[in-house]
């Protein structure tokens, strides 16, 4: 009998596991949970695992090969599993039920048994109660890491004279902050409620009619998240971690961040993490071989660094909302979103994803940049080990760039270049591989 309510699991490959050092451990044939998406999703999903499957057999020569299984989330779950509701009945369902529609138990349920899951983009349903499906997803997997490499691929046009030179990761926790989603409607019986406690108990003195939200932010979160960024600088060999945070305003959320940080450093890393102040006091403003340098920096200043000198920056961690802005910001420095990756990654789960919307207008045109989730693909490649594949399809993709064979959206910048469309890229990746 099948655990699962309406997934049938592929009768093939074996589930990746994690070991008691908690250490992930992949079989040769691992079963990946994959949601094509939405929109625009299906059509980028399908030419990344057109890429990755290429990649892997022409690497591994049949020794290794991913089980693609196909669960579902957003229209395609409404359609499996919320045929019998009209959309009437849709808007006047309760939220959580709603979302267990659109993200069904049994997305969840495969995802945490198999451990490493990807996805396209996803449309947040109609109807109130939760912000968004890829929100949801991220906080009931307990993925408090949104993990967002920035490195300029080389042919990629872009708006600053020099995008060689970026080549950082953002860390950006994932669970709190303002996007915890404890928010009130400005003139609403709780928006009252809450406000008129913060004035008469805590002497506050907010506007009555104001809407409110709320910025929870703890150590518990941050250290993990910390913890996560300098393990991965001396597992990638990167030289700095860089806190950004505004905390000469917010002292007692974002200002704890930053103190956080460095206490989580202090801890547990206490002989190979220096901070800036080590680094002149004791080591004359050079990095000894095998340390790595933490420090921090206000977010405000911070955009103007990544522009200004972004090769003196590695690793980024900052809170929530700043790590949204940054990761965006720093996606459009080296060309775009259209090739900006990333995966939200957990102790127990990581699910990569396009870091791209639906792009609701360009759906079935076979159009639309596939870059995005095909990077984040190589990003949970390199997740499980697979090196050899990573190299194979990220070297192709440079040469196919460098080819012009690109999509609308990369070659509207470049001159006299005719655009392909999205399968014909994943197919001159291929055949450069
Ligand atoms: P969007 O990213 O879908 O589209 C913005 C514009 O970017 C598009 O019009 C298109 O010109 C361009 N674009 C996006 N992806 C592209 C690609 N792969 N190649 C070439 N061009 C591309 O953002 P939006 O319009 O703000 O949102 C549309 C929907 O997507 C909304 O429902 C939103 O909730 C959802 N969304 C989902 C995610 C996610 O699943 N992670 C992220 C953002 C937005």
């Amino acid at each position: 009998m099948t655990p699962y309510e309406k997934l049938t699991p592929p009768k093939d490959g074996e589930k990746i596991t994690i070991d008691d050092k908690g250490k992930l451990v992949v079989p040769d044939k691992p079963i990946i949970p994959y949601i094509a998406g939405d929109g625009i999703g299906p059509e980028v999903v399908e030419a990344m695992r057109a890429v990755v499957d290429a990649a892997v057999k022409k690497v591994y020569i049949g020794k290794k090969e991913i089980i693609w299984f196909e669960v579902f989330a957003g229209e395609k779950a409404r359609e499996i599993y919320a045929a019998d509701y009209s959309e009437e009945q849709l808007k006047k369902m309760d939220p959580k039920k709603i979302r267990d529609l659109f993200l069904p138990i049994d997305t969840l349920k495969a995802i945490t048994e198999h451990i490493v899951a990807i996805k396209g983009p996803l449309t947040t349903p109609i109807g109130g109660g939760f912000r968004s499906l890829n929100v949801a997803i991220r906080q009931r997997l307990d993925l408090y890491s949104c993990v967002r490499p920035a490195k300029h691929i080389k042919g990629v046009p872009a708006p600053v004279k020099h995008p060689e030179k970026v080549d950082m990761v953002i860390f950006r926790e994932n669970i709190e902050d303002v996007y915890s989603g404890i928010e009130f409607e400005p003139e609403s019986a709780d928006a009252k409620k809450l406000i008129k406690f913060l004035n008469d108990e805590l002497g506050t003195n907010v506007l009555m009619e104001s809407g409110i939200g709320i910025k929870p932010m703890s150590w518990a979160n941050t250290s993990r998240l910390v913890r996560m960024a300098i393990n991965y600088a001396f597992e990638k060999n990167y030289k700095s971690v860089t806190l950004v945070h505004k905390g000469n305003i917010m002292k007692f959320t974002e200002g704890k961040f930053k103190d956080w940080g460095y206490k989580l450093a202090a801890e547990e890393f206490p002989d190979t993490v220096i901070s800036e102040k080590d680094l002149w006091d004791n080591y004359d403003g050079k990095l000894p071989e095998g340390k790595i340098l933490i420090k921090d920096r206000i977010a405000d200043s911070m955009f103007q660094q990544i522009l200004l000198r972004p090769d003196e920056y590695d690793i980024l961690a900052l809170p929530n909302l700043n790590g949204d802005y940054i990761s965006d910001a720093l996606a459009a420095q080296i060309g775009g979103l259209g090739f900006a990756p990333g995966g939200n990654i957990g102790d127990k789960a990581a699910v990569f994803e396009a870091t791209h919307g639906t792009a609701p207008k360009h759906a079935g045109k076979n159009k639309v940049n596939p870059g995005s989730v095909i990077f984040s693909a190589v990003m949970m490649l390199d997740y499980m080990s697979w090196v050899e594949a990573v190299e194979m399809i990220n070297k192709a993709i440079e040469k196919t760039v460098l080819q012009k064979k690109v999509t609308y959206d990369i070659a509207r910048q470049l001159k006299d270049v005719k655009p392909i469309g999205t399968s014909d890229f994943a197919e001159a990746i291929i055949s450069n591989m």
